[in-house]
């Protein structure tokens, strides 16, 4: 791949990553990820963008606004633009764009985070409101906005048409209280009060907006008819008689150095007030300046947002806690001398893992920078003084099922391979039934799950000792899905032994690779047995997959396991039809494997070329015959390109095994 089609392929992804969470936070009300994060992707994508002119495309995200109206609200098309906010995050921006101003007066406001909305009034009487969208069309929200108690009805103006611009908010305190409430009646609570505000207002029951406690600061004029302003903090002040909250505490400055204390005030106060704020607004205050400076498709030139860096402060670090994940991945909290952070108590943040702690050397007992990333996540800085304490380590055993727990070599993470820890059993179970491993149909995450929490299994072993009762007792289960899927778990003890080796969950042994194995060792008493050596007579098969295998079975519970399975009569041996995926149409071929490929690990395509025959290497030579390169390939393509070899896809090579 060409260094042009390495960006452009960047540019694509950046722009599909962008549009599913501008997706989740605008549309579903429901962020997967911190808005600092979000803010990175958009910044590369417009560096990129900026950089190379040929790659721009008119839907890309950096030009239009972000949402969508939903079918749920009849829409609503905005006469005037509900734009964005170009943002900033440095003061030598701010301080760029107050000179492109020089000699102007400049409005510094809060940034509400919140949900944007425009508020139409005639003759006085609030006729729609509705919300942004995609800045062009919105959604008819009118009587969702009547019920927010702030938001006058009926003004005193003389104006026959007002419409104004607002951000709806839900306080802190009411957003404390509505997750409490959500999470006593067994509800999805909310993750930030930005987000509450969104899915309450956005509900096509209006007494349930009724009933969540938001409220409105309005900030801009979008459209008057019989009154004119010069500026904007004269529309401000108008729209304050006639009754709107407005924009909290504006200030009106004269230059760079005004606009500079205006924005260190507000960061100060950040945290502390009863609404989240997600910057400051920096704005020409003339309206004539405004109309002269224009916009872009998606944000004024005449306004920015500065975003805060996050807000630090020091405090003990009192423990560390340590759990299991149901991935079986030990988590390290740290638990602090609680410190108010961003508006919220903070006393637990995650240390991620062994590396993090082991380079920022944090100990317990000592005084530590923590930060809320994003406003939202704690996170440890750094260390400020070591209180005395030792190096920390964590511990060598699962805290849930004390088995020995494994450092895989391509992790951070410490890992615990019991397959029957009960943190994990859930997910292992699943995999266990599913349709790929031991495929037992019926056995599905809500059967599962309801066994296990009725204590009729805890462990992938345990399914073969149900009987029709234990599961004709569960919910939705009558005694002919009970006999069928009994049936089906009889079925699945003459599976071939590869379909029980990947069942197994083992890291890094996906289904090539099982075959492979099943293939290789004929039995799992012999590969039970097999070690590295054995491994490495196979070639090809990766050291890490190879590691990953040995730990597994010398923990004693997959040895009883396996034991118990056997027992039960599970088929230990390979059958003719896990042959059948082999083949030598890859014989006498090496292959090198680089770049993320499309549907299948790196690890797993070298065991399917094993498999059929080839033979996988590490690094590029001229004995290579060939190159499968996925997304993002490394030097290795280089490599091949200088030596001339032959460079394929994932689909290509499935092409010629299949052919
Ligand atoms: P924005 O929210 O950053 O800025 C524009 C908005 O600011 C306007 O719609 C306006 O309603 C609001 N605003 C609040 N107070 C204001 C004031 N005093 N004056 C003027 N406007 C004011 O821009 P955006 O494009 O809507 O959204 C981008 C933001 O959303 C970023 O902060 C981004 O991180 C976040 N986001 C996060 C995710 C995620 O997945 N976490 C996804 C999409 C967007």
């Amino acid at each position: 791949m060409s260094e042009t089609e390495k960006i452009a392929g960047r540019v694509k992804e950046l722009r599909e990553l962008i549009e599913y969470h501008s997706n989740a936070y605008y549309n579903a009300d429901a962020p997967e990820i911190e808005d600092d994060e979000y803010d990175a992707l958009m910044r590369e994508l417009r560096a990129l963008e900026e950089k190379y002119p040929e790659l721009r495309d008119e839907n890309s995200p950096t030009v239009k606004v972000g949402g969508a109206a939903s079918s749920k609200f009849a829409s609503v098309e905005h006469t005037v633009a509900m734009q964005s906010l170009r943002d900033v995050f440095s003061m030598d921006e701010v301080e760029q764009f107050c000179a492109d101003f020089s000699g102007a007066q400049f409005v510094v406001e809060k940034k509400i985070d919140g949900l944007s909305v425009s508020l139409e009034y005639t003759d006085g009487v609030l006729t729609r409101g509705s919300t942004r969208g995609d800045g062009r069309v919105g959604e008819d929200i009118t009587e969702n906005l009547l019920t927010i108690a702030s938001i006058p009805h009926r003004i005193r103006t003389d104006a026959k048409f007002l419409e104004v611009r607002g951000e709806v908010y839900m306080p802190r305190r009411t957003f404390a209280a509505l997750n409490q409430s959500q999470e006593e009646n067994g509800l999805k609570t909310f993750k930030n009060p930005r987000n509450a505000a969104a899915g309450s207002l956005r509900q096509k029951d209006a007494s349930i907006t009724a009933s969540r406690g938001l409220d409105i600061f309005v900030f801009n004029v979008q459209q008057v008819s019989g009154i004119e302003f010069d500026t904007h903090s004269q529309s401000l002040g108008y729209l304050a008689e006639c009754g709107f909250p407005v924009s909290p505490e504006f200030t009106v400055v004269s230059d760079f150095a005004g606009v500079a204390d205006a924005i260190e005030k507000i960061g100060s106060q950040r945290g502390i007030l009863e609404y989240d704020i997600d910057g400051a607004v920096i704005k020409v205050n003339s309206l004539n300046l405004r109309k002269s400076a224009g916009v872009t498709s998606k944000f004024p030139k005449w306004a920015v947002a500065f975003k805060y860096p996050p807000e630090q402060k020091e405090t003990v670090l009192r423990d560390i806690e340590v759990t299991v994940g149901r991935t079986g991945v030990l988590t390290p909290t740290g638990i602090f001398d609680p410190v108010m952070l961003a508006g919220t108590s903070v006393g637990r943040a995650s240390l991620h893992n062994q590396d993090y702690i082991t380079q920022k050397d944090i100990r317990i007992g000592d005084t530590v920078v923590l930060r809320k990333a994003g406003e939202i996540i704690p996170e440890v800085v750094s260390v400020a003084v070591h209180g005395g304490g030792e190096p920390y380590r964590l511990p060598e055993v699962c805290p849930s099922c004390g088995e020995r727990v494994f450092r895989l070599e391509d992790e951070a993470a410490l890992r615990c391979l019991n397959p029957d820890c009960p943190a994990q059993l859930l997910r292992n179970i699943i995999h266990f039934a599913s349709r790929d491993a031991m495929d037992i149909e019926g056995m599905g995450p809500a059967v599962i799950e309801q066994l296990i929490s009725s204590g009729r299994i805890s462990s992938p072993a345990d399914i073969y000792n149900l009987t029709e009762d234990d599961i004709s007792s569960l919910d939705r289960m009558g005694k002919k899905s009970a006999q069928n899927l009994l049936a089906a778990i009889e079925r699945s003890k003459s599976n071939d032994l590869y379909k029980l080796i990947f069942a197994l969950g083992i890291r890094h042994i996906g289904e090539s690779a099982s075959r492979l194995l099943a293939e290789r060792f004929g039995s799992m008493s012999a590969l039970m047995e097999a070690s590295s050596v054995d491994f490495a007579s196979i070639d090809g098969f990766g050291e890490i997959m190879a590691e990953s295998v040995v730990d597994f079975f010398s923990t004693v519970h997959a040895k009883e396991l396996v034991g118990r399975l056997a027992d039960y009569g599970v088929n230990m041996t390979a059958l003719a039809d896990g042959k059948e995926n082999s083949s030598d149409r890859l014989s006498g071929l090496t292959f090198v494997i680089t770049g993320t490929l499309d549907g299948m690990t790196r690890d797993e395509a070298k065991a399917l070329i094993i498999l059929n025959g080839g033979k996988a290497s590490g690094s590029v030579s001229k004995k290579t015959s060939y190159l499968l390169a996925g997304e993002n390939p490394g030097s290795k393509l280089t490599k091949a390109e200088e030596l001339g070899v032959k460079v394929i896809s994932l689909s290509e090579l499935e092409e010629m095994i299949n052919a």
